[in-house]
């Protein structure tokens, strides 16, 4: 049976992502940060429906916590086969010209470093090289990175700038050792991420200006997630699929 991790799957698009991930037949670690109850909740919803899932409290910026969830998901249900790198963070909307050092690398820490460790650990169990049976992973991006958010977190969308070049160098570093690996750039998507760039309504106010007049749904993200893990998608690696309603 396949395993999938989904950082930050508590959640937004993460949880979206870890339910239809269940419903499709994975295994799925639902990892979080700070909320056990909501992570517990989108097991709890996965188990009452039949499936399998597991909740792991991990700081993706933490190398050492890291390692420690691949570890207790190895025990628990065995190696990775899929890989959602979803976790993310923003923060109050500024210009560059306020920003501190502390907030640029507390970003760059969870969006960046802690993509590429969790890439990491489970390029360690899925590589041909490693006696691994191949894999996928997603990393979500975010139309950011190629929008820029200016006056709002360019820090944010730097950070996805870097995911994307991540994404690009890394699906070639192992396409021969099984392991595809893609992204996803949503655009502006009803979550409660935007509370934490102090918007909380965000997606309304931009809406309008967006060519499908509307913003997108967590459960839009995760059907083009479950898709690129997935084997429809088995010549796809290296790839995007924008999901920003035209953006
Ligand atoms: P969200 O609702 O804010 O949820 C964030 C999730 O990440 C939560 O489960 C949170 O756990 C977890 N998390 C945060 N920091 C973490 C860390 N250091 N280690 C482990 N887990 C951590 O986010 P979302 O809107 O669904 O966004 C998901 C992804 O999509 C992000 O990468 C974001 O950049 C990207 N994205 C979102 C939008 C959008 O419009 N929403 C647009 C483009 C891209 P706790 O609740 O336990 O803290």
């Amino acid at each position: 049976m396949s395993v999938a991790l989904v950082t930050g799957g508590s959640r937004g698009i993460g949880k979206a992502t870890a339910i239809l991930l269940a419903q499709s037949g994975y295994k799925v670690v639902v990892n979080y940060l700070r909320n056990k109850m909501a992570a517990d909740e989108v097991v709890n919803t996965i188990l009452s429906a039949g499936g399998e899932a597991l909740a792991i409290k991990a700081d993706i910026a933490d190398e050492l916590q890291v390692m420690a969830m691949f570890v207790e998901i190895d025990r628990a249900f065995g190696p990775l086969t899929a890989l959602v790198n979803n976790a993310g963070i923003l923060f109050e909307q500024s210009t560059v010209e306020t920003l501190t050092a502390e907030r640029i690398n507390r970003v760059l820490a969870t969006n960046v470093t802690g993509y590429f460790l969790c890439c990491r650990e489970a390029v360690k169990r899925m590589a041909y090289r490693h006696g691994g049976e191949g894999g996928a992973i997603v990393n979500v991006s975010s139309a950011a990175a190629r929008l820029g958010s200016p006056g709002e977190y360019v820090d944010y969308a730097a950070s996805k700038g870097a995911v994307d070049t991540l994404t690009t160098g890394l699906s070639l570093e192992v396409a021969a050792q099984g392991i595809r690996v893609n992204g996803v750039r949503p655009g502006f998507i009803y979550t409660q991420m935007h509370a934490s760039g102090g918007e909380a309504g965000r997606v309304d106010r931009v809406k309008e200006a967006l060519p499908m007049k509307r913003g997108g749904q967590p459960e839009e993200v995760a059907q083009a997630i479950v898709w690129l893990l997935s084997s429809k998608a088995s010549y796809v690696t290296g790839s995007f699929i924008d999901l920003a309603g035209g953006r």
